[in-house]
């Protein structure tokens, strides 16, 4: 059986309600997915993290190298494409590209295969996860805090027992919201604080000391992903964990965050750290530094059922009797990419997510709502 068509497709969702983080409003959600198709008629979907045209146009580069392959084989493929791009791409958006295609070869081999990808990542060592809300986005509105607040008091009441918060409006502003969110929904609720690499050393560690009394589980993204000292410095200097990953790339990248003991948890995106073939190799890495790995996942329902899968095959280490449980990250702000291209839809009971056991990635694309959101 051979590979016979990769066909990149870009999504548009336009938003009802802008939102914007510490860097740039959102107004809608544009999503590069693939679809690999083998010449025995086994569909293969997979999706890439980042500016969607880009992803595609390296998606079209990496096609020729993808065709006539077995698809069972998808360590071959994946050095194939690595290899073809090496000298130009060692971080970066062709890295989603080939992280979409590697993605959408493990949903084909769990199909052909009749397995899921959890099986065939080595097995399944847990059949649910709990899953944090990613949520409480900045909006335009005349009181930020209080808007925050009912998000939050919302998350909590559908069942939520772990939520992320933005921060990066400057110290002030955050410690307000940071306060007035911790007092409303108690003290049992895990709440992280993640600022997308807005500060620099000296905000980041007074952000940090003045968070400290509100119990925050971890401090996500606090500098310039490329500051592997000053992250390091960080942590020496704050009792709250601090996380990062989401614009790191590949083993060797991930490698130089271990070596420089820059972070307590990595989070790699499965559709831009190099696919399910490269962040298996990047957990266990990770592992063999005593690292924790809670991947980044902010795209469409295809990305949430990717995650699932690898979390339902990794590592947990130390083990023992009562171990924690590695967390899906789901984004919470306006998608119908998430809400509508999957079936069985996106469904979180009591703050937990069922791991899919069908073949490859556990679920089938919604064709009507391909149609609705194609637009290239
Ligand atoms: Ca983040």
């Amino acid at each position: 059986m051979v590979i016979t068509n990769v066909e990149p497709i870009v999504l548009n969702s336009k938003l009802i309600q802008k939102f914007y983080f510490s860097q740039w409003h959102y107004e809608s959600r544009t999503i590069c997915i693939v679809k690999v198709v083998t010449d025995e008629g086994y569909v293969g979907w997979g999706e890439g993290y980042g500016p969607a045209n880009v992803i595609k146009a390296a998606i079209e580069f990496y096609a020729p190298f993808v065709l006539n392959q077995n698809p069972l084989e998808n360590e071959t493929i994946w050095q194939k494409m690595h290899r073809r791009s090496l000298d130009f791409a060692r971080r970066g958006i062709m890295l989603s590209a080939i992280s979409a295609i590697d993605n959408a070869i493990w949903d084909l081999k769990g199909k052909i295969l009749n397995q899921p990808v959890s099986i065939l990542l080595g097995g399944r060592k847990r059949d649910s996860v709990p899953v944090y809300a990613s949520a409480m986005y900045f909006t335009e509105t005349d009181d930020l805090t209080q808007t925050l607040v009912e998000e939050a008091v919302v998350l909590k009441e559908s069942g939520f027992k772990a939520m992320k918060m933005k921060v990066g409006l400057g110290i002030e502003q955050d410690l307000k919201n940071i306060e007035a969110i911790r007092k409303a929904i108690g003290p049992e609720i895990k709440l992280m604080i993640d600022a997308n690499h807005a500060y620099n050393y000296r905000e980041a560690i007074q952000l940090a000391h003045q968070a400290e009394p509100f119990n925050i589980f971890w401090f996500e993204e606090p500098l310039s992903p490329e500051e592997y000292d000053k992250y390091y410095e960080l942590r020496q200097n704050t009792s709250i964990p601090i996380a990062t990953g989401e614009c790191e790339f590949l083993r060797d990248g991930f490698l130089t965050l271990l070596k420089n003991k820059s972070a307590d948890i990595l989070q790699p995106d499965l559709g831009a750290a190099g696919g399910l073939t490269e962040v298996k190799k990047i957990a266990s890495l990770a592992n063999a530094y005593g690292v924790e790995v809670i991947p980044h996942c902010w795209g469409t329902g295809i990305a949430v059922a990717t995650a699932l899968q690898f979390l339902s095959n990794i590592d947990i280490t130390p083990g023992r009797m009562f171990a924690p449980e590695p967390f899906l990250e789901l984004d919470r702000s306006e998608n119908g990419l998430r809400e509508e291209l999957i079936k069985p839809a996106v469904q979180v009971e009591d703050g937990r997510m069922k791991i899919p056991n069908k073949p490859g990635l556990g679920i089938e694309i919604d064709e009507d709502a391909l149609r609705k959101y194609a637009i290239s």
